[in-house]
């Protein structure tokens, strides 16, 4: 008896015990395992020619027995070897992600909660599914080429074992595929198994999950026929009837994406998406397109209603499934995708694609490239509508996934600006809700000539920073920005291009132009009109002492002590000069390089309208050093909690304002 590897017994252990509703799903994925090993057989046949494939024997057989309660999915697909089986069927195959195997974890100590739930739906958990309706699970696998069949057991509790098949399973060479028996547990009140012992449920499970699989799926179903006519019946001669066994295929075998959008109900297009996905929520949108050409092809494309739990790891594989004339070339094919959609899931099935094409040489097929432009287009588009006519939803989208199209700009190097920046969307501190460049640029006073943004870790915080209460008060809208990648991303594009605005508009007669970005939080930053310029000017030129002695008081905490214009109710603020931002030095002391983080240059500047400012004149006039020394470290600290930034020395702060009180 050999053991499971760890995370497969929690899997396991999850699905015995699983009180997941929807355990009828074990059924779509054997027979997905199976079209998926036939899959595998085609595609060597295509590329290996001493492999040759009958027609004939590729469906996939689904049938039952009452008497010993079992169910068996058959292909004649690739098979298994001996070692396959034990590798394949005995540790968890489809994710070698480490967060799969947390969340397994996790999921295995709480059992009888809805995060146990969401596992199952969330990562679909493949072949393991049987155990949640068997008690004993039998596959007997013939590889390609092998010599003989071997059988798999287990109870998905103490083990599996792997011997010799039986003489009569699988004999010949031809015979290369395999058989997965189920045992049923037994049907108890709170839980029925006797009913997949029944044509009708298993049929109706297979259209239901499986309609759209390329293979044959058959099963034998009972069908009623007229019996012949008696020679001697006479006048009063009823018609009988009886029944009689048919293999029939139960699915409809065209592939779902060959279908027009028209022919398809979206409840089906949503199946398509869970079960091959393996999403356990509906996709946000649907997109089926079809092109005949130069190249043609059909594609099925979805953009999923929530990030994917490892989009944003190393881990996490971009691509389209690609297809060509019913054979899987590629199940992820990442050449079809750039990488700022890398989220949407899909296929794409082209004749044109070489079929005798190696996987390497692909992604330098002509048509390919044609191919990824062309879903590169279809996908903008269709972000840019849903951005346009269903805001709702593309706040939604926007929430899971704007922040890989900031990267694809940052990553670019601003090359794909054009191209992504309005579908980008920012929290508008002065409309509270998210607009487009586009709707803030639109919404500008006449004068402005740079679009403001603050950057910094919650949104509520930035709303309240002095600066943006200050720019609101005189007219300004700033965008308040709380990602990582954001002030980077501003960085890279510099600015965004306004196309010159026609004659009857509020913008009229504006030239085309490009409006750079600002940072708010940046020293040359105000917003104060002529009257308060004018009377920092004059605060300035009176209290060049004062300044310089805030400053030595400070040491090498800032680079300069100064006056601004325009800060209402705040005693205080503190910028950045140079290049790097307080918000970007932030962002990098959190990241792995830590320990070299570029300093931004901080400016301490000061509201001379402000009473504070009168008690630090006050002083400075006194000649009272600790005073102003005491005050400016307040000062200073203070200004720095308002911009959520840590202050150097907590217990000195805590000490100066309780020497102050
Ligand atoms: P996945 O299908 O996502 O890879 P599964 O748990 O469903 O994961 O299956 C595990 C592995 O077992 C498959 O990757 C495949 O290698 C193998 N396997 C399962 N069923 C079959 C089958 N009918 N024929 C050949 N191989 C199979
Ligand atoms: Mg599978």
């Amino acid at each position: 008896m050999k053991q499971f590897k760890t995370e497969s017994k929690k899997l396991l252990d999850l699905m015995i015990n699983s009180i997941y509703t929807n355990k009828e799903i074990f059924l779509r994925e054997l027979i997905s395992n199976a079209s998926d090993a036939i899959d595998k057989l085609s595609f060597k046949s295509l590329t290996d020619p001493s492999v040759k494939i009958d027609q004939k024997s590729l469906p996939i057989s689904v049938s039952f027995d009452k008497d010993v309660r079992t169910i068996t999915v058959s292909d004649n697909g690739i098979g298994m070897t001996e070692d396959e089986l034990d590798k394949n069927l005995g540790t968890i195959a489809h994710s070698g992600s480490q967060q799969f195997k947390d969340e397994i974890e996790k999921a295995s100590d709480n059992k009888d909660d809805a995060d146990s739930i969401d596992i199952i739906g969330q990562f679909g958990v493949g072949f393991y599914s049987a155990f949640m309706v068997a008690k004993k699970v039998r596959v007997v696998s013939r590889a390609l080429g092998a010599e003989k069949a071997y059988a798999w057991e287990s109870d998905g509790i103490t083990g599996y074992t792997i011997d010799p098949a039986k003489p009569d399973e699988r004999p010949n060479a031809e015979d290369h595929g395999t058989d997965v028996i189920v045992y049923l547990k037994d049907s108890t009140k709170d839980e029925d198994t006797d009913k997949y012992l029944n044509e009708y449920t298993l049929q109706g499970l297979i259209k239901k999950y499986s309609n759209y699989v390329r293979h044959p799926i058959q099963m034998m179903v009972t069908k009623s026929r007229q019996k012949p006519k008696p020679k001697d019946a006479g006048d009063d001669y009823k018609p009988e009837y009886e029944d009689y066994q048919e293999l029939d295929t139960i699915n409809s075998m065209t592939p779902i994406w060959k279908k027009q959008k028209s022919e398809v109900e979206q409840k089906d297009y949503d199946e398509f998406y869970e079960s091959t996905f393996h999403d356990w929520a509906k996709p946000l949108k649907t997109l089926s397109f079809h092109t005949e050409g130069t190249v043609s092809y059909d594609a099925l494309l979805f953009i999923p209603s929530q990030a994917p739990f490892d989009l944003y790891s190393k881990d996490y594989q971009k691509g389209l499934a690609l297809y060509s004339n019913n054979v899987l070339i590629q199940e992820k094919c990442a050449d079809l995708l750039p990488d700022y959609y890398n989220f949407v899931h899909g296929v794409v099935d082209s004749p044109d694609i070489q079929l005798n094409i190696s996987r390497e040489t692909l992604q330098q097929s002509a048509q390919l490239r044609a191919i990824a432009r062309r879903v590169e287009k279809k996908i903008t588009q269709t972000l840019q509508d849903m951005r346009d006519n269903d805001r709702e939803n593309y706040i939604k989208f926007f929430n899971n996934f704007g922040r890989g199209l900031k990267f694809g700009i940052y990553n670019s190097y601003g090359s794909k600006a054009s191209e992504l920046a309005d579908l980008l969307l920012f929290w508008s501190a002065k409309e509270k809700k998210f607009v487009t460049f586009k709707e803030y640029v639109k919404a500008m006073p006449k004068d402005q000539d740079k679009i403001y943004y603050a950057a910094g870790e919650s949104q509520d915080r930035l709303a309240k920073m002095p600066v943006v209460g200050s720019a609101i008060k005189h007219g300004y809208d700033v965008l308040l920005c709380t990602q990582d990648v954001d002030e980077f991303m501003f960085q890279i594009m510099r600015s965004y291009h306004i196309d010159a605005v026609a004659g009857d508009s509020e913008h009229k007669g504006t030239d085309a132009r490009d409006l750079e970005f600002q940072n708010i939080s940046k020293s040359d930053v105000d917003f104060a009109t002529k009257d308060e310029k004018d009377e920092a000017k004059k605060a300035t030129d009176e209290n060049k002492d004062l300044f310089d002695a805030m400053k030595k008081a400070l040491g090498d905490k800032v680079t300069d002590v100064t006056v601004t214009a325009g800060l209402t109710d705040t005693p205080a603020r503190i910028t950045a000069t140079g290049p790097v931002s307080l918000e970007m030095e932030r962002v990098i002391a959190q990241g792995p390089e830590a320990d070299n983080t570029p300093k931004a240059q901080r400016v301490l500047e000061l509201n001379p309208t402000h009473p504070v400012f009168a008690k630090l004149v006050q002083s400075q006039k006194d000649g009272d050093e600790d005073k102003l020394k005491l005050y400016s470290n307040i000062l200073y600290n203070q200004a720095l909690l308002v911009e959520g930034l840590p202050i150097d020395d907590p217990v000195q702060f805590a000490a100066e304002v309780t020497k102050l009180m």
